[in-house]
Parts: structure tokens; C-alpha cells; sequence
């Protein structure tokens, strides 16, 4: 199941009901479906606001659970469910690998703090985008609206592909350790922008990424937010220049003021950094 990431925007964003639907889903040669944008899309436009089809409970799940929860639907909305990728065909009963494959959780998740949210749900149209370790888009899940937020974190052409993350803090570790878990978990091996570096580049693409995971790891655990902005531009200055996006816990930003305060400055930099084309 794909990790919950949140980065944060210095601005505010735009309502759900005053989205004019920026993208279409179509065919993409060797990825299935992909997310295309149909329109230019500004940095930090919310492009989705989804309620989930069905949820589920992952200690409890079982085929039966997922197959009562698709009985209260409409028989459109359970083809459209039955329609949904699937990475675990020989491993797991359909109705599970679908779910496995596609499903968000609802609530903060972190492979660093161990932190699982206690309920994942199904999107029709977020289970659509691809992913990507340039991601142009995140997602979060909105716990008051009960809906999963899709952002741009970069200026969208039109007819660019819509990607987000399914790495979570795994975003931040080498190329090899990147493909691997991505081929274990959806069954692909990624050719994105910076998968697809080779020589000097993929080892500066690594090192900068390795850098800022620490540097994340280290805000995520609790340490000195001023001393970790000083050592993120000391030691890490390109981060601010490329595409090696920070990414920040919620809950740590609801809890702490000066994790607030923190994360505004970094969020400007993801954006900055995001906009950036290079890896
Ligand atoms: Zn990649």
C-alpha cells in the first residue's frame, strides 16, 4: 500500500468545489493508465479532492470484507473497482491485490517512525497516477473532509504526466534501493527522470537524496529544526536547486509549533526545489 507524504505550501489552497478538473486519464504506452495534464497547472493547484470507494481496515481485511463493502455500491462503481490494477495476482486473491495495489492510507504512515494509519481507501482517479521519484504531485489525506488531496508541487505543462511518490521516505535512498522496492511492491521497474541518470549524475542524484533523507530523518525525530535548516543549506546547498524534494510528517507539524514554523520555510523550498526540472 502506498505511503501517506505531506509537504507543506505557503499558501492557501483552492477549495475542492471550485476545482476545474485539470487532467484526463488515459492510455500511457507500458504503464496501463496514466494521468495527463489537460491543462496548464500551477504549483500548489489542488488538482483532485476524492472521497474513498470503499474502506478497509488492513489488520481485519479479508476478500469477504472487501466484497461486502462493494455490495453497498452501484455495479458501475464495482467494475470500476474490479477494473484497478493489480500487482499481486499469483499471491493474493484478486479482490485483495486490488486493494493492495491501489489503496491509500487514511492517515499518517512513515517507514521512519514506524506510524501506520489504522484504515487505507480506495480513489478511483488518485489510484490512476503514476509514480515517479520526480514526483509533480503529492497526496494527502484530509482527515475533516474525509477526501485524499492531490497537489502540484511544480508548474504543469499541459499534456505532461501527473506522478506522485508511492516511495514515501523511500524517495530518499539510491536508485537501486528505489527500483527494488517499486519492482517488489507494483511489479515495475521505474524509468523516471532520475532513475534514468547514469555515471556522475546518478551518483550526485544518490548523495543529494541520501543527504536529505538524513536531514529528514534527523527533523523527524525531533532535532533542532533551526540547527537542521543551517546543515541543509551548509551541507546539502544544490537540494534547493533540483529536484530532491523534502517531505514532512503532519502530525509532527500539528504538534509542534515550531515544526510549523519550520516546515513553511521547507515547503517553500520543495516547491522551489520541484520546480526545478533537473534530478
Ligand atoms: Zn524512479
Amino acid at each position: 500500500m502506498r505511503a501517506v507524504v505531506v509537504t507543506l505550501f505557503n499558501h492557501v489552497p483552492i477549495p475542492a468545489t471550485e476545482i476545474d478538473t485539470p487532467f484526463t486519464i488515459v492510455p500511457i504506452e507500458g504503464k496501463g493508465q496514466g494521468v495527463i495534464a489537460r491543462r496548464f497547472v500551477s504549483k500548489g493547484e489542488l488538482v483532485l479532492a476524492e472521497p474513498p470507494l470503499i474502506v478497509q481496515s488492513p489488520r481485519d481485511m479479508t476478500p469477504e470484507s472487501i466484497r461486502l463493502a462493494l455490495s453497498q455500491l452501484p455495479t458501475a462503481k464495482q467494475r470500476e473497482y474490479l477494473s484497478l490494477a493489480n500487482c499481486h495476482r499469483k499471491a493474493m486473491h484478486a479482490l485483495l491485490g486490488i486493494f493492495q495495489t491501489n489503496s491509500f492510507p487514511l492517515g499518517n504512515s512513515s517507514e521512519l517512525t514506524g506510524e501506520r494509519a489504522d484504515q487505507s481507501g480506495i480513489f478511483l482517479q488518485a489510484s490512476r497516477f503514476n509514480s515517479s521519484c520526480l514526483p509533480n504531485i503529492i497526496h494527502v489525506y484530509d482527515e475533516n473532509t474525509r477526501k485524499e488531496n492531490l497537489y502540484a508541487v511544480k508548474d504543469i505543462a499541459e499534456g505532461e504526466e501527473l506522478c506522485v511518490s508511492y516511495l514515501a521516505a523511500l524517495l530518499f535512498h539510491p536508485r537501486a534501493e528505489r527500483r527494488a522496492v517499486l519492482e517488489r511492491n507494483f511489479k515495475f521497474v521505474c524509468t523516471c527522470g532520475a532513475c534514468s541518470l547514469e555515471g556522475l549524475a546518478l551518483q550526485e542524484s544518490d548523495s543529494r537524496r541520501e543527504e536529505i533523507g538524513r536531514l529528514y530523518e534527523e527533523i523527524g525525530c525531533g532535532g533542532n529544526p533551526r540547527e537542521v535548516l543551517v546543515k541543509v543549506g551548509k551541507c546539502c546547498p544544490s537540494a534547493y536547486h533540483r529536484n530532491d524534494i523534502p517531505f514532512f510528517d503532519r502530525s509532527k507539524e500539528r504538534s509542534h509549533s515550531w515544526m510549523k514554523r519550520v516546515s513553511i520555510v521547507t515547503g517553500r523550498a520543495s516547491i522551489m526545489t520541484a520546480s526545478n526540472s533537473a534530478s
